[in-house]
């Protein structure tokens, strides 16, 4: 069946993703991307697509989102991945990201209000395993809290994680999906495996901090079954399976953007500086991921590595 979906945020690194998997599984629907465009987006990474529209606005908009969602577009889903998604800018300059991040979540007034004349409306809040505390030196985080904030940006994804909840409690109006730390194409430079791939240059990375990685491609799926099978009451959280200390990903990606560039092995290597951590850094992430696998049957398709030789070859 056709349908018109909107992407906030999908001219970043995941929505961009979204949007082409979105266009070629679904050759009939079209596609609506509301973005502002900040310094994160690559609205050249969508541009050409029949049956897509970016939209240059603000989430904090509410006309503009009561617009989208009725008028002549009639949307009854919405994947909401507009942010500020990067940690350290949020300790450097953190106004933009408190303004989209806490009030800008508020469209979801917007979205109630719009639907309240419809019936299967699904508002699908992406969000990070960063609003839950950093884990000791074992163990799995799972949907149950506890919270925690080490950075504003933490801060920020709380208060919007609780925010949708609410919204589901008093109005029952969404779900909700956590993920885990995402590479693949299309991610903006400054993030770690961008980076790695880059150049040799110093690359300033703690490598004894755990992290789960996760192909975007795997990512994105996750998103569209959950979409659709997801209970409006539940939170997924998204996870590969593979969490590992980061020195082990970057090394491997040193070690395969060499061979791929036919570049000595080791040139790239030698370009990693290995740094005392930051202290609003989390120690220890990594993801339980049975709920979503047993209640939606989603499971990631390859292999890190084989995953990460897509990504390096891409
Ligand atoms: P991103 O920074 O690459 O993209 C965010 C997009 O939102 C950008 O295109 C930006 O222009 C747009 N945007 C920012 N403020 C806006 C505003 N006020 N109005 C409209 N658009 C605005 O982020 P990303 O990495 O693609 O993350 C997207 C979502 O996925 C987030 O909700 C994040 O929590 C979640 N997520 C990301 C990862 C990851 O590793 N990247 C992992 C798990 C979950």
């Amino acid at each position: 069946m056709a349908e018109t979906i909107l992407i906030n945020g999908g001219a970043g690194f995941i929505g961009s993703n979204l949007v082409h998997r979105r266009h070629r599984n679904h050759p009939n629907d079209r596609i609506i991307v509301l973005d502002k465009l900040t310094y994160a987006a690559g609205p050249n990474q969508i541009e050409g697509l029949d049956r897509m529209e970016l939209v240059v606005g603000d989430i904090q908009n509410p006309e503009l989102a009561s617009h989208l969602l009725l008028e002549n577009y009639k949307t009854a889903k919405v994947f909401h991945l507009a942010e500020e998604s990067h940690v350290g800018r949020s300790i450097t300059g953190p106004a933009g990201l408190i303004q989209t991040n806490m009030v800008g979540n508020f469209s979801l007034e917007a979205v109630r209000q719009a639907w309240a004349w419809q019936q299967d409306c699904r508002f699908l809040h992406n969000s990070t395993y960063e609003i839950y505390a950093s884990l000791g030196e074992t163990g799995y985080l799972s949907e149950s809290p506890p919270y925690a904030t080490n950075s504003p940006y933490s801060a920020s994804q709380v208060s919007r994680y609780h925010l949708v909840r609410a919204y589901h409690q008093t109005h029952g109006l969404n779900t909700v999906t956590n993920g885990t730390n995402n590479h693949g194409q299309r991610q903006h430079p400054e993030n770690l495996i961008p980076m790695a791939k880059g150049e040799p240059s110093p690359m300033h990375v703690d490598g004894m901090n755990v992290r789960e990685w996760h192909y975007e491609k795997d990512h994105c799926a996750a998103l569209e079954t959950v979409m659709i099978k997801g209970l409006a009451s539940e939170t997924y959280c998204v996870g590969s399976d593979n969490d590992q200390i980061n020195l082990a990903p970057v090394v491997m990606l040193c070690d395969l953007v060499d061979l791929f560039l036919k570049r000595p092995r080791g040139t790239s290597r030698k370009g990693t500086t290995f740094v005392q951590d930051r202290a609003d850094h989390d120690r220890q992430y990594a993801i339980d991921a049975a709920e979503i696998r047993n209640e939606v049957g989603w499971k990631p398709q390859n292999s890190f590595y084989e995953n990460l030789e897509r990504n390096v070859a891409s």
